[in-house]
């Protein structure tokens, strides 16, 4: 094995949406995990005889003495399958923390972070970052795509961060279903139009995009033909194992 495992055990899996399960872990090996806001894990199983591995941004924030993360469930899927069946105290394999998602050393600009679904998750691992980077003259917009208002993923960290914070915002945008009594931060349609209202500047504003590559993919070509360099997007595409 290329890679080294670590036990994770579960301490409480509950529905935060109807659809998608919030999974509260701890390392069981007595080994602190270190990460940055922004990454994600892996987690290995066998199947069908082979090892096979599935990628989880981590929900919550480095520091903490436990480790979230949110799954969406896909019809079929093998990881689906064993995440949703596991029962407090049930240990599973993990790796990481990986990537490059993460909150760079950079001089004040407007952070604006744009997701899909579960996409969101990474920026739920910035939040206390965030709140320590507008205090120092940043700001930041979080854009959340669903397909409808149930499905707003911890829509309520974010719109607490809001409440405190005039230099945070966040909007949630929905595909399919829209509310009657639709909130001020809350429009319909994609993600990707809600993006096009913020009249961003490639000079200024530093974008985060993440979830499903279809968006990552459309937006990134949007940003592109708006003069934005590629140092000014990050992207995390939740890519489907092969
Ligand atoms: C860097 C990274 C981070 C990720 N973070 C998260 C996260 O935080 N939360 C999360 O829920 N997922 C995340 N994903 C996706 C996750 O790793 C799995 O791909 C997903 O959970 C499905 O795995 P599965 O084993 O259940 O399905 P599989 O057994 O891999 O797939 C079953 C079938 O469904 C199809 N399929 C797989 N995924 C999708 C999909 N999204 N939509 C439609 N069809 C699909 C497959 O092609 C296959 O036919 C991330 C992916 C990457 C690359």
């Amino acid at each position: 094995m290329a890679f080294k495992t670590f036990p994770l055990r579960l301490l409480e899996s509950r529905h935060v949406t109807p659809s998608i399960l919030h999974l509260v872990f701890t390392r069981d090996d007595g080994t602190e995990f270190t990460y940055q806001a922004g990454q994600f894990i892996n987690i290995h199983f066998q199947n069908d005889g082979k090892l096979i591995h599935r990628s989880y941004s981590i929900a919550n924030s480095p520091g903490d003495d436990y480790l979230e993360i949110a799954m969406s469930p896909v019809e079929g899927g093998r990881a689906t399958r064993l995440l949703s069946a596991l029962s407090a105290g049930d240990v599973i394999e993990a790796s990481g923390p990986y990537g490059r998602f993460v909150l760079k050393d950079e001089e004040p600009t407007r952070y604006v972070l744009v997701a899909t679904g579960t996409g969101v998750t990474p920026y739920r691992s910035m939040l206390p970052l965030l709140e320590e980077r507008i205090a120092r003259g940043f700001t930041a917009d979080v854009l959340l795509g669903t397909w409808r208002r149930e499905e707003a993923l911890y829509a309520e960290d974010f719109l607490a961060l809001a409440d405190q914070q005039p230099g945070f915002t966040f909007h949630a945008c929905y595909s399919r279903e829209l509310p009657d009594d639709l909130a001020g931060h809350e429009c319909q349609g994609y993600v990707q139009a809600r993006m096009q209202q913020l009249e961003l500047d490639p000079a200024r504003d530093i974008v985060y995009l993440c979830g499903n590559p279809d968006m990552v993919d459309q937006a990134m070509a949007w940003l592109k033909e708006l003069g934005f360099p590629v140092a000014r997007i990050r992207r995390e595409k939740y890519l489907f194992a092969r």
